[in-house]
């Protein structure tokens, strides 16, 4: 079945300008011999297999080069995982009971989804190293594999989700991405925003889509249309700046030093959100406390003027960081990640605590600590005494947990400050995964249950004298920004590419206009409802 001109393909938008292309189907993989023994010639098997191991690792670093800093560390944790000794060996196992080199290594590859079964971090990886180890065995029958995008002309490229590995392939004639699964906080969105890529995800009519046909990819619409020309594209609303300064700080989230350096390049206030987590993906071996005061001090001097808000470590869940020895948990989301970590790893955290301060010191920056998934005001507490004792910092929390917002009041006097984490917010607010391709609608930020959460939490932290912030993916939204200030948050961090169109949001509106469009948002009822109802109140307003 194909979809008639003129249809409207309705899913989450991924960016501010539309884009017409040609639709490019992601072709299914060309396919590889199936299980088979091999002739007797064991060390040849086993040679075989290190061979097209370390071609696919060869491969995994070209992926790293061109993908940049931030998404390097993806790509060197994926070659850790291929190259593990342990999985090698139980591939050997395999030969000398008679598989082929590249059967042996699949199978190896599949005992270890009986092992993790239930633990969904490493069910996540996992999907990547089967694609790995479909790549070795590919290389293996001489099988070539990949996207085999175009790399010329302008194309729209269509597919159920991109993984990483994927999406470092897009060549300069993928001008714009449809996903059929997906959400707003999938790594297909996070990339598309990084590269300003317009994208819709969530599109569940996209599977009807064919090759050749001509879409107008309009993410500001949250839709594709099948046909569609420019002039039909919604057009973001232009903002025009009334004040020089916006009428709360926009901050950038960092991850890396490149980052920081990026990010020192926007008129962005200070860092509001700087992942330290993400130092540390592909680190088998723990950082000791003068490598990690190398690095942050680095990152805090190369930063944007103003605050820089540091959060501790948030390993656990859709974060696994090697070197931290953590339990299989049936459920990791809602396990052990975040600041219980202090339960088996408390004097890490100490030990960044304090590395930080040699940091602080050394850049002279001001520098506001905060501790994410906090879920009771006795853990919020215990935090602040910890960061105090460390170094002289601002001390604040992460609002990620439905019941740490209905704790803030506890909180007034014991911490400066919050910045809620939408991304996690919504997850545990909806019950929605947010590593499940199937819920991006819940992810939604504009969903009305989301938007009321967040006015409670403004309210909340206002009464009790706490300064609040939000750095979710939901603040490099500019529409969204102005109803976040509306609520009553004192300042936003977005992601580096979106600081500028944030800031010029929230300088052409004043704050009683922004209170005025947050009154609109909370009354609404259906995310769609939410999002339309704001954008032409704000259009009124432009
Ligand atoms: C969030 O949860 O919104 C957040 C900013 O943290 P992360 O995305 O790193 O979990
Ligand atoms: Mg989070």
């Amino acid at each position: 079945m194909t979809v008639a001109t003129g249809s409207l393909l309705t899913g989450l938008g991924v960016g501010l300008n539309a884009v017409r292309g040609e639709v490019f189907r992601v072709k299914p993989q060309a396919a590889i011999p199936g299980p088979a023994k091999h002739g007797g010639d064991t060390d040849a098997e086993k040679e075989t297999l290190r061979g097209a191991i370390t071609h696919v690792a060869s491969y995994l670093d070209e992926l790293a080069i061109k993908a940049g800093e931030t998404s390097a560390e993806i790509f060197e944790a994926l070659k850790m995982l291929l190259e593990d000794e342990d999985l090698f060996e139980t591939a050997v196992t395999e030969i000398e009971s008679g598989w082929n080199a590249a059967t042996a290594f699949i199978v190896a590859v599949d005992s270890l989804e009986e092992i993790f079964a239930g633990d969904a971090a490493f069910e996540e990886r996992l999907v990547d190293l089967k694609d790995l180890a479909k790549r070795v065995a590919a290389h293996i029958a001489g099988v070539h594999m990949g996207l085999d995008l175009p790399t010329s002309g302008a194309y729209v490229i269509v597919g159920d989700d991109f993984s990483p590995a994927d999406t470092a392939q897009f060549t300069d004639a993928v001008v714009g991405v449809v996903t059929i699964k997906g959400g707003p906080t999938s790594h297909t969105a996070i990339i598309c925003r990084s590269k300003s890529i317009p994208a819709v995800v969530s599109c569940t009519q996209a599977a009807e889509l064919v090759d050749g046909v001509s879409v107008l990819v309009d993410p500001v619409g949250d839709r594709v249309v099948v046909g569609g020309d420019d002039s039909m594209a919604t057009k973001a609303i232009s903002f025009v700046a009334k004040s020089l300064d916006p009428i709360i700080p926009v901050r950038a989230n960092i991850g890396s030093l490149e980052d920081s350096i990026q990010a020192a390049t926007t008129a962005a206030n200070g860092v509001g959100l700087f992942r330290t987590e993400l130092l540390y993906l592909s680190e088998s071996t723990m950082p000791s406390a003068q490598k990690q005061a190398k690095s942050y001090a680095e990152i805090l001097k190369a930063a944007p003027e103003g605050p820089i808000v540091v959060r501790t470590i948030d390993a656990g869940s859709d974060k696994p960081v090697p070197f931290l020895d953590m339990p299989h948990e049936e459920n990791p989301a809602l396990g052990i990640r975040g600041f219980r970590l202090i339960q088996d790893h408390r004097q890490f955290l100490i030990d960044q605590l304090t590395s930080l301060e040699v940091a602080r010191k050394e850049s002279g920056r001001e520098v506001w600590v905060m501790a994410p998934m906090i879920a009771t005001a006795a853990e919020a507490i215990e935090f602040a005494a910890m960061a105090r004792s460390c170094g002289e910092y601002k001390v604040g929390i992460m609002v990620e947990t439905p019941a740490i917002a209905m704790a803030l009041r506890d909180l007034g006097g014991k911490i400066d400050f919050i910045s809620v984490g939408t991304n996690d917010l919504s997850q545990y607010l909806f019950a929605a995964d947010r590593m499940n391709a199937g819920l991006g609608a819940l992810l939604n930020p504009w969903q009305p249950a989301l938007v009321r959460m967040l006015q409670v939490i403004a309210s909340e932290s206002e009464a009790a004298g706490i300064s609040s912030g939000v750095c979710g993916e939901s603040a490099s939204d500019p529409a969204f920004a102005v109803v976040l200030a509306g609520l009553g948050f004192k300042s936003v961090s977005a992601s580096r590419s979106q600081v500028g169109a944030v800031r010029s949001a929230l300088s052409a509106v004043s704050l009683e206009q922004a209170k005025e469009v947050a009154a609109i948002a909370v009354t609404a009822t259906t995310a769609d409802g939410c999002k339309a109802a704001v954008l032409d109140a704000l259009a009124k307003l432009a």
